[in-house]
């Protein structure tokens, strides 16, 4: 019996080693990870010069505490106000509490401004984190089931809807902030057209609100670039990183320019964790790496060619209704939910995910080779067309157009 409670619905394997962008499971059985442990692994698996760097920390100071100064802290803090135009970060030690940070930001901010409730505009089909918080900006009933009263202060629009934020604009004095993923990757792998962060930009301008972007999934390179909002030349107020900023090693920022960046003062926020020896030096060289081996411009290269050729396979296959993305996110929308499509590639030696029931989602580390991506492909493809062969209960098979 086991004593770990029963949170996640796990699949039947356990993995023993990783080399690249392969794992081993505890059967010897080999698989490709299109996954990275949910855009967390960029670098893969044990990689050679990653990993000597966290040994040799490891080897010389894991923590010590906030209370002490921390050289590799400040010069994290130093290299992503570098890459990302913001002035200040706050170290935590997953994406959840960087989205809280965030949230903090605001209300600071807020009462700063002198409103008495501040509210923050979120999105529908937003996934922000499992806390009380971000759960409650978090756009999925499901998530925040059975954990009600949920906290005031949200304000909930669609998203990619510029007119609905307007709206709220016009309506409510409250509001002080936006928090929004550009590419909401739990939510579907759903991607903001190309004006929305502009609009957004101008829309927070005219009322002063923050505009905050949740970086946790999209950042760390994978869409191509260190940011999503790189791609729109629009600087945002806030922004929050997790997940693959330390290629595994936990950890978490929430960064800030301008006057979000000075509004936490001594004793408003902290972390015993947050920004430690290991988790900073990890982070410092994993963005080395990334940067050393062209790993953004191969993330555009390998997420585009993998893009054409599902496009290419997929082309008059009417269960197939959209295959987005940007860089190394790639989500596969079908017609018919697929999560069964997990197990089938699991059986098939690929790593993958499906969200929203009927959204294939593929996160591959970003050293893939063109190789990588069509050994996946080729894996994907035919499991996708078997589902799709594959009446519904109750329902006429889908035909290809
Ligand atoms: N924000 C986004 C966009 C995410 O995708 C996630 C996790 O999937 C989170 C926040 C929460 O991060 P964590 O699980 O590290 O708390």
């Amino acid at each position: 019996m086991s004593h770990v409670m029963n949170t996640y619905a796990r699949l039947p394997v356990a993995f023993e080693r990783g080399d690249g962008v392969w794992l081993w499971d505890t059967q010897g059985k080999r698989y490709l990870d299109a996954l990275a442990g949910i855009a967390v692994c960029g670098l893969g698996h044990a990689h050679p010069r990653f990993t000597r760097v966290v040994q040799e920390q490891v080897g010389r100071l894991i923590h010590t505490s906030n209370i002490y100064e921390i050289v590799a802290q400040e010069k994290l803090g130093d290299r992503l106000a570098a890459i990302s135009g913001m002035d200040n970060a706050f170290f935590c030690n997953s994406g959840c509490e960087a989205n809280e940070a965030a949230i903090k930001l605001a209300r600071l901010y807020g009462h700063k401004k002198g409103v008495e409730a501040p509210a923050i505009v979120v999105m529908d089909k937003a996934f922000h984190g499992r806390t009380i918080a971000t759960l409650t900006a978090t756009g999925s009933r499901k998530v925040q089931a059975g954990f009600e009263p949920l906290l005031p202060g949200f304000v909930r629009v669609p998203f990619d809807d510029l007119d609905a934020v307007r709206r709220v604009a016009a309506n409510n004095r409250s509001v002080v902030a936006v928090l929004v993923e550009l590419i909401q990757g739990e939510g579907g792998v759903n991607v903001c057209g190309a004006d929305y962060l502009a609009g957004l930009r101008a829309i927070c301008d005219e009322n002063k609100w923050l505009l905050m972007l949740d970086e946790v999934q999209s950042g760390t390179g994978r869409t191509g670039r260190w940011f999503a909002y790189e791609h729109s030349g629009v600087r945002p107020d806030v922004v929050t990183l997790a997940k693959g900023l330390a290629n595994g090693v936990p950890i978490g920022t929430c960064m800030a320019a301008g006057e979000a960046s000075t509004l936490f003062k001594q004793g408003n926020h902290g972390s015993t964790f947050g920004g430690n020896p290991l988790a900073c030096a990890a982070a410092l060289e994993n963005l080395a790496i990334i940067e050393d081996d062209g790993l953004m411009q191969n993330a555009i290269e390998i997420g585009d060619h993998m893009r054409a050729l599902f496009r290419e396979r997929f082309a008059g296959v009417a269960g197939v209704r959209d295959i987005r993305g940007a860089g190394l996110m790639i989500g596969i929308e079908l017609a018919v939910p697929c999560a069964d499509l997990v197990s089938r590639a699991l059986e098939a030696g690929l790593l993958i995910n499906v969200t929203v029931d009927t959204v294939i989602r593929l996160l591959p580390p970003m050293i893939y080779t063109r190789e990588h991506a069509e050994t996946a492909v080729n894996t994907l493809v035919p499991l996708v067309l078997d589902l799709l062969s594959k009446p519904a209960a109750g329902e006429p098979a889908p035909k290809a157009a």
